[in-house]
């Protein structure tokens, strides 16, 4: 049996088609699966016989709130979402002046091994369908009930490391009869895996690229991304430029603050050396406590330091905003749950 939401929209129609229904059908169905119906019988302008049809040989997938918990700081809102097979995974609404936001997951755990990450602590059980993927902003949005109109694939896994079934839900997500959510309101963050990037640079998608780097000189990056040990910096920086040219977006790179570890000053020169002349902005997250790991941020002056020095230097940077830190919603903080 086939869940509806790992179909393309062009392989949607190919599968009615060959169903005996008429064209248009798979738009009426992609509009029902994008409001997140949970059955058949909910799409009241098919007829009868043709539900009874196509719940022989296909179904409508879920997803189950285990759990919700909501930010008394800021309204950031975490779900923890139960997939079919019993796994949890955890997604996160964050409410902008811009409008709604959501942090989704691509994978029940990860195998990068980040030093600082919660996310990869146990490693990788198995990775999203592009239909799990896409029921995190489903089922958020109608929980909440209003318009989602922002994605980062930030949360749980590597999306570069479930390729295939990310770009799926990339082109569904942006279809028009499905949630229209437009390219240039999409980032995905990777942690580096090279030959991916070139790949990701290919699909021609305006999409924002946010990378992970967290840190200028491979003896740093080595010592808390292993992943830097497969793909140095050098050939990470490499394919950067590489993604830049052919797709002429700005990239994003994701610079978490460890305290004595990559803040030095020292650390900013050498960060702004190595991103010079890059059409790129540093974002500057101060490192959030994770329970099994002894990084710590530093205090708010040192933060700023840092920050001053690198836009002193030409490199445009900002300190991402927290959000969500009273319910453990915060960058690296999410975990899988298996049951
Ligand atoms: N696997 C992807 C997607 C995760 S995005 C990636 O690595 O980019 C989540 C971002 O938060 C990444 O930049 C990640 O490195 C960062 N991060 C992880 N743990 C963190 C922590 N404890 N504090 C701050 N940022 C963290």
């Amino acid at each position: 049996m086939i869940d509806l939401k790992d179909f393309e929209f062009s392989e949607l129609e190919n599968f009615l088609k060959e169903q005996g229904e008429p064209k248009f059908r798979a738009g009426q169905i992609f509009e029902w699966l994008s409001k997140g119906v949970e059955s058949f019988d909910e799409m009241t302008n098919i007829s009868k016989a043709t539900r009874e049809k196509l719940s022989k040989v296909s179904f409508v997938s879920t997803l189950k709130i285990r759990e919700k918990y909501v930010s008394k700081l800021d309204k950031t809102t975490k779900y923890l979402f139960e997939l079919p097979d019993g796994n949890c995974i955890e997604s996160v609404v964050m409410y902008y002046n811009h409008g709604i936001s959501i942090c989704i997951s691509s994978q029940v755990g990860c195998r990068m091994g980040c030093g600082f990450c919660a996310s990869t602590i146990g490693g990788l059980y198995r990775s999203l369908t592009a239909g799990e993927i896409l029921n995190q902003v489903i089922f958020a949005q109608k929980d909440i009930g209003e318009r989602i109109s922002n994605i980062v694939m930030m949360g749980i896994g590597e999306p570069l490391d479930n390729f295939e079934n990310v770009i799926k839900f990339l082109h569904n997500v942006n279809h028009e009869k499905g949630l229209n959510i437009g390219y240039r309101h999409i980032s995905l963050s990777t942690c580096g895996l090279v030959p991916k990037i070139y790949d990701l640079a290919k699909e021609n998608m305006p999409i924002t690229l946010s990378v992970s780097l967290h840190a200028p000189n491979n003896e740093i990056r080595n010592s808390i991304m292993p992943v830097n040990k497969k793909y140095p910096v050098e050939e990470l920086i490499k394919a950067c430029k590489d993604y830049i040219k052919t797709t002429t977006r700005r990239i994003s790179f994701e610079y978490s603050l460890i305290s004595g570890v990559n803040d030095s000053e020292k650390d900013a020169e050498e960060l702004a050396r190595l991103l010079k002349g890059m059409l790129c902005h540093v974002n500057l997250i101060p490192v959030n406590k994770i329970e099994e790991r002894e990084y710590h941020k530093g205090n708010k002056k040192e933060i700023r330091a840092f920050c001053d020095k690198l836009n002193s230097l030409g490199i445009n940077a900002t300190v991402r905003r927290e959000l969500g830190s009273d319910i453990q919603a915060s960058c690296g903080q999410l975990r899988k749950k298996l049951l």
